[in-house]
């Protein structure tokens, strides 16, 4: 089998054997759910309910505000108790719609199966997805109809179903394509058809042997080709993606569509399959929940809006004391100060260090070794735009490229006194974007 790969990047231990063969299980429905506001890139939803009102499973609960925003629907039935700052897994704290569940799962009179959508035209179908709230499941929850909108003097060639689930610990994309193949790759066929685009590939690692050979077995119907890749550290990232797939660079600052790419993760591609063949809004996803002190790891489909806490209950709890609880994995996740934090459209995995675990990544200084520059798929110099990050100079760290960053961690993880690049790069980027504003 030959395997393609990009520069640079890493080998962390991948740690998927813990939940890669066990089957997707339901989450009972949650009795409440959070459901931030902002959940995706771009403008936060606005609110259309207020305290008390009564709302239905996939009814519409906040609008979209622009172009670069998507709407947010209720993912259960009952009773909104409040509109607040309450505990997001991103940002700390963001504005959430409460809603306390009747436990009857009553849905919404708009969300039918459509009988026939063979003849909808791209423009209806990316209306239909803009709708359904879908925003990129992989973990950048990018807003999809967004990328599926390039200006005309940018035509796709090259559809790519990201399918490399390059994050250590997470299986749930995996196992989507063990059990919902079928569903994704007529969602892959509505996402082309809706760029205009004739060529369509599936990049998966070869570490997925059963993901490759079930999606081999249904694509040859469509006459896709499914990609082994090399297992790599971060494989799944969309420019290396494109450069393992098609040799094709994308610049530095440029986007996927500036040679001709679009790139969909196969979580996004499965809930387009929902929104048009079913007419469900996204207010489910699976969810990795594993660590070595979880009693039962596994892979939960849940309900957007429901806590972590019960997520891991779900899962036997834990065997000891938790050290740190990370949204997402070890390498792009982000820890998490409460697991009463919510599972959000971008929410791939849970994931629960032990006390150890958590206390072997404190930071120390620098030692000046240069790996993570070795190591850095995007050719940047991490440790000095780590130090002017530290210092607040800001336009020098832009000058080395930070906004190139792809925030992999590749660099922290290598980096043997373990420092929290990633976490300054994103301060130095948030750090930018406001200088910009003011
Ligand atoms: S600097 Fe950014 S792109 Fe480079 S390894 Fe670190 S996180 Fe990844
Ligand atoms: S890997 Fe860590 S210690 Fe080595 S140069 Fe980079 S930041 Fe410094």
């Amino acid at each position: 089998m030959k395997k393609r790969s990009f520069k640079g990047g890493t080998h962390p231990p991948a740690k998927k054997e813990l939940t890669a063969k066990s089957p997707i299980a339901a989450m009972p429905l949650p009795e409440e759910v959070l459901l931030p506001l902002s959940q995706h890139l771009g403008a936060p939803a606005k609110p259309l309910v207020k305290p008390n009102d009564r709302v239905k499973t996939g009814q519409k609960i906040a609008e979209a505000t622009g172009f670069v925003s998507v709407p947010l629907h209720s993912s259960i039935s009952g009773t909104v108790k409040e509109i607040a700052e309450l505990p997001h897994p991103t940002l700390g704290v963001g504005l959430a719609i409460r809603i306390e569940g009747d436990g009857d799962d009553v849905w919404d009179e708009g969300t039918k199966e459509r009988a026939n959508y063979s003849g909808l035209t791209p423009k209806e179908l990316r209306e239909i997805i803009r709708e359904a709230g879908i925003a990129g499941m992989g973990g950048a929850a990018f807003p999809t109809h967004v990328k599926l909108s390039p200006p005309q003097e940018k035509p796709i060639d090259t559809f790519i179903l990201n399918g490399a689930e390059c994050e250590p610990w997470l299986t749930a994309d995996q196992r989507l394509m063990l059990e919902n193949g079928e569903g994704i790759l007529e969602g892959m066929r509505l996402i082309m058809r809706t760029l205009g685009c004739q060529k369509g590939c599936i990049g998966i690692e070869t570490n997925k042997g059963d993901a490759i050979k079930n999606l081999q077995k249904l694509s040859s119907a469509y006459g896709y080709e499914v990609i082994p890749l090399k297992v790599k550290y971060p494989q799944g990232g969309e420019k290396q993606l494109i450069k393992a797939i098609t040799g094709r660079e994308v610049p530095l600052g440029g986007l996927p569509m500036d040679v001709g790419c679009v790139v969909h993760n196969v979580g996004t591609a499965y809930a387009v399959y929902e929104a048009v063949a079913k007419g469900k809004p996204l207010i489910e996803r699976v969810v990795t929940v594993t660590g070595t002190i979880v009693k039962n790891p596994q892979n939960l489909r849940t309900r957007i809006g429901t806590h972590f806490a019960k997520l891991i209950e779900e899962c036997g709890g834990t065997t000891e004391t938790m050290g740190k609880l990370i949204n997402g994995g070890p390498m792009m996740g982000i820890a998490v100060e409460t697991d009463e934090v919510p599972v959000i459209k971008g929410t791939s995995g849970v994931l629960a260090l032990s006390q150890k675990e958590a206390r072997y990544w404190e930071p120390r200084p620098c030692i000046y070794c240069g790996r993570c520059v070795d190591t850095c798929p995007m050719g940047l110099m991490p440790n000095m735009i780590g130090n002017l990050a530290e210092k607040e100079k800001f336009a020098s760290a832009k000058e080395y490229g930070v906004l190139n960053c792809i925030e992999c961690g590749s660099c922290s993880f290598v980096c043997p006194a373990r420092r929290n690049l990633v976490h300054l790069f994103k301060y130095a980027k948030a750090k930018l974007t406001q200088m910009k504003e003011s």
